[in-house]
C-alpha cells in the first residue's frame, strides 16, 4: 500500500490543488512506497497567507514563550528519534545509524534555538550624549521560506526553521520531493508541541513551488540548500525580488594526507567520509590528496581492500556501512562519471558498477545499488575532479608538497569542507589559515560545525553572506533596529541645526 504525502497548511495536512503527484521510492528495493502531491502556485499562496496571518501573534510572544514551545518540540523529537531515522532510511536509503546521526545533528540546532531569549539579547549604551541612551533590537523578518535537498531530509530543514521560529518568524518549508515524509512528521510534532497553526507550513513539490516562493511579495527571506546551479538561480531570482537569501550549494571536498599522518587513521577517515551515506553528503570527502608518492603508496593497498569489502547492505540492516543510491537517475549520473573517469585516463582501482542488489539483502534486486569506486592518478583537468559527482566515488590525486596541495584546493571552484591529516602543528596551523574553504578539519574528516558555530562554505558552495544556524543564522532571520531615546525633562530649548554629536 502506498501513502499520500500532502502539504501542511494552517496546522493540518492539505491536499494539493495541482492534481499532480510524483512517486516516492524505497531506494533499497526500487519499490514505490508513496505519492507526493506537488503544490501549485495557489497552494504556495495559501501557505504563505497562513504564515503571514500567524506572524503578528507569534512574533509578539516573548522569546521565552516561543522557546518553551521549542522545548516541548525537543522532547517530542527525542521521543520519536528512531521513528524519524527509520523514515529517512526508507526514502533516502542511508543506513539507520547514519540516519540516527542526522536526526541528532538536527536536534542539536533545536537545543540551540531553545536559547531564544539569550540569542535575542542585544546591546545597550547608556548616556551616548547627555540624557540620551542608544540600544539595538533584533526583530524578525516576517514570513521566511526554506528549500531543502534530498540528502538530509531532517537535519537541513532543522538548520533553518528552529532558528527562524525562535527569533519570531513564521516559516514555509519546501522539502525535496524525493524524501518528503519526514517534513510532515515534523509538522505534526510541532503542532503537538503547541506551535500555533500557520507558524510552520510545508509545501511539497519542486520547481513550480520554489519559483512561487521566490516571487511571492510576502516572503521576506529564502534559505536554500542544494546543488550549485540551483543555489545560484535562487540567489539571483530571490535578490531580484528583494529578498534576503542564503543559498548553500555543492561541494568537492579534499582530504590532504601529509607524509607524517597516521596511516590507519587516514584509511578509516577516507573510507567513512567518502562512502558514508553513499557519498551523498555535501561534506563527503571526494578527493584524497597525497603529499608524495610514498604516502600514496602506503595508503593505497589498505584503501583498495577496505573499498572492496565495504558492507553495502539495505540500510535497515544494522551491519550496513553503505546503503543504496537515492534514485535511479542519480545512479545513472554516477555511473556516467565513472565511465568518464576511465575515458579521461584515471586508473580505476575499484569499480562499484554492477554491484548486484541481491547481495545487499532480500528484496533488494531492483534497488539502486552500487559499490564503492576508487580512482587513482586523477589530475586537476579531469571532469571527475572538477565536478561534484555526489556518489560513492573517491578520486586520488598526488602532489609533491604541502604548498601544491594548498594551491590545488584553493584553485577549485568549490569551497565547502576540507580536511588535513598531519601530526605537525605548524602545518595544521598554516593549513587552517591559508586554505580557501569555509569548514576545515584538522585530523577530522567531516568537520560539520556545531549548532552554535554556523555552517557554510566559500566560493561556489555558498551564495550570500551569512552561514546557516549559529549566530549567523540568528542574524539572517532578524533585522537590526537602533533606538535612540531621551525624555522631555532633559531636552534643552531651541532647534539644533548642526549634525548631532556626543558633545
Ligand atoms: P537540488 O539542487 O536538485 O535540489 C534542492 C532543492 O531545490 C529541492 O528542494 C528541489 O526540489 C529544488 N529544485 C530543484 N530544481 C529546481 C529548480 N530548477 N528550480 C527551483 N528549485 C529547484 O539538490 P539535491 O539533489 O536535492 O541535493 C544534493 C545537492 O545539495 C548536492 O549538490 C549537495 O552538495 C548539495 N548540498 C549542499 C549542502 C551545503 O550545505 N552546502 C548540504 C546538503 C546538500
Amino acid at each position: 500500500m502506498t501513502n499520500t504525502i500532502t502539504n501542511w497548511i494552517s496546522g493540518a495536512p492539505v491536499h494539493a490543488t495541482s492534481g499532480q503527484q510524483q512517486p516516492v521510492y524505497n531506494p533499497a528495493t526500487g519499490v514505490v512506497t508513496g505519492q507526493v502531491q506537488l503544490a501549485s502556485h495557489a497552494d504556495v499562496d495559501a501557505a504563505v497567507a497562513s504564515a503571514k496571518a500567524a506572524f503578528p501573534a507569534w512574533s509578539n510572544l516573548s522569546p521565552l514563550r516561543r522557546s518553551r514551545v521549542l522545548n516541548r518540540f525537543l522532547a517530542l523529537l527525542n521521543e520519536h528519534r528512531d521513528e524519524l531515522a527509520r523514515m529517512i532510511t526508507a526514502e533516502h536509503g542511508k543506513v539507520f545509524t547514519d540516519a540516527q546521526g542526522e536526526v541528532m545533528r538536527g536536534i542539536e540546532i533545536v537545543e540551540f534555538a531553545c536559547g531564544a531569549p539569550q540569542l535575542l539579547k542585544t546591546d545597550f549604551t547608556d548616556q551616548v550624549s547627555t540624557n540620551i541612551d542608544n540600544w539595538t533590537l533584533r526583530q524578525p523578518l516576517g514570513v521566511v521560506a526554506g528549500v531543502t535537498p534530498f540528502n538530509f531530509p531532517v537535519m537541513v530543514p532543522m538548520w533553518m526553521f528552529p532558528v527562524a521560529l525562535a527569533t519570531g518568524n513564521t516559516f514555509v518549508l519546501k522539502p525535496s520531493p524525493i524524501d518528503p515524509s519526514p517534513s510532515l512528521f515534523i509538522a505534526e510534532l510541532l503542532k503537538q508541541a503547541g506551535l500555533p497553526d500557520g507558524v510552520f507550513n510545508v509545501v511539497q513539490g519542486d520547481k513550480e513551488a520554489v519559483n512561487a516562493l521566490l516571487e511571492h511579495p510576502d516572503v521576506q527571506a529564502i534559505s536554500f540548500v542544494g546543488s550549485t546551479p540551483i543555489a545560484n538561480h535562487i540567489y539571483e531570482v530571490g535578490a531580484r525580488h528583494g529578498k534576503r537569501v542564503q543559498a548553500l550549494g555543492g561541494a568537492k571536498n579534499h582530504l590532504v594526507v601529509m607524509p607524517d599522518a597516521d596511516i590507519e587513521q587516514v584509511v578509516d577517515a577516507l573510507i567513512g567520509a567518502a562512502y558514508g551515506s553513499a557519498g551523498e553528503r555535501c561534506m563527503a570527502i571526494s578527493v584524497a590528496v597525497f603529499v608524495g608518492d610514498e604516502t600514496a603508496d602506503k595508503v593505497m593497498p589498505k584503501l583498495i581492500e577496505r573499498t572492496r569489502t565495504l558492507k553495502v547492505l539495505n540500510g535497515t540492516n544494522l551491519e550496513a556501512e553503505m546503503g543504496p543510491i537515492v534514485t535511479r537517475a542519480a545512479h545513472e549520473r554516477i555511473t556516467g562519471y565513472i565511465e568518464q573517469g576511465i575515458k579521461e585516463g584515471a586508473t580505476l582501482l575499484v569499480d562499484g558498477r554492477g554491484f548486484n542488489g541481491e547481495v545487499a539483502g532480500e528484496g533488494c534486486g531492483d534497488g539502486f545499488w552500487m559499490g564503492g569506486t576508487l580512482f587513482d592518478d586523477v589530475t586537476p583537468d579531469m571532469r571527475i575532479y572538477k565536478e561534484e559527482i555526489f556518489g560513492p566515488v573517491l578520486a586520488c590525486i598526488r602532489v609533491k608538497d604541502f604548498a601544491e596541495a594548498v594551491q590545488l584546493i584553493n584553485d577549485h571552484e568549490f569551497g565547502n569542507g576540507v580536511s588535513c591529516y598531519t601530526r605537525d602543528g605548524h602545518i595544521a596551523r598554516e593549513f587552517g589559515r591559508r586554505i580557501q574553504v569555509g569548514m576545515v578539519g584538522i585530523n577530522v574528516p567531516i568537520p560539520v560545525p556545531m549548532a552554535w558555530h554556523g555552517f557554510g562554505g566559500w566560493k561556489k558552495s555558498l551564495f550570500g553572506d551569512m552561514h546557516a544556524y549559529g549566530e549567523e543564522g540568528v542574524r539572517f532571520y532578524t533585522k537590526q533596529k537602533s533606538i535612540m531615546q531621551r525624555w522631555p525633562q532633559s531636552i534643552a530649548k531651541g532647534a539644533e541645526f548642526a549634525m548631532p554629536t556626543s558633545n
